[in-house]
C-alpha cells in the first residue's frame, strides 16, 4: 500500500493538512487497513464516494449509500456532535465516556471523549477528533471542541 499526497497547490507550502489519496485503492487492501494506516500517520480520514459525494464509516469497498466503488480518502475536519454517551466505570480505573459521534461529514462512529470528566460528556456536545498513538495502533478519540 502506498500513501501519497497530491501536488501542493501554489501558494500553499504547508500542504500537511491537504487531502490524502491512496493510489492503489483496489480492494486488495482492506479499507479498514487503509483507515488504520492513515491514523498511524496521524491522519483521520474517511472514504468519500466519487459518485454520490457522501462519506461513510466504517470503511468499505462499496459506498453504502449508492454502491459505487469510486471511493477516495479525504481528511476529515474531525468535528462532530455527541449523539449518545455512556459512562463506563471500571473497578480500578477512572470512569470514561463511550460515545457515538455524528461527524459533520455525516458518518456516525463509536469512540471516547477524553480530557473532561466522563460525567460532563453530554448529548449535543461539540467535539473534535484527536489521534492517540498507542502500541496496538492509533485510535481516533474526541475532546471537547472549545472553539
Ligand atoms: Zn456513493
Amino acid at each position: 500500500m502506498q500513501l501519497s499526497r497530491p501536488a501542493t497547490p501554489a501558494g500553499d507550502r504547508d500542504g500537511s493538512r491537504s487531502v490524502l489519496t491512496v493510489t492503489d485503492y483496489t480492494g486488495e487492501v482492506h479499507p479498514e487497513a487503509v483507515y488504520q494506516a492513515l491514523l498511524d500517520h496521524d491522519v483521520f480520514a474517511l472514504p468519500v464516494c466519487g459518485q454520490c459525494g457522501r462519506a461513510h464509516y466504517s470503511p468499505r469497498v462499496l459506498c453504502p449509500h449508492c454502491g459505487s466503488t469510486s471511493l477516495s480518502w479525504q481528511q476529515s475536519a474531525g468535528l462532530g456532535t455527541v449523539y449518545s454517551t455512556s459512562t463506563i466505570s471500571p473497578r480500578n480505573a477512572e470512569p470514561y465516556a463511550v460515545v457515538l459521534v455524528d461527524l459533520d461529514e455525516g458518518p456516525r462512529l463509536m469512540s471516547n471523549v477524553v480530557g473532561i470528566p466522563a460525567g460532563e460528556v453530554q448529548i449535543g456536545l461539540r467535539v473534535r477528533a484527536r489521534i492517540v498513538q498507542r502500541e496496538d495502533g492509533a485510535v481516533a478519540m474526541f475532546e471537547e471542541d472549545r472553539a
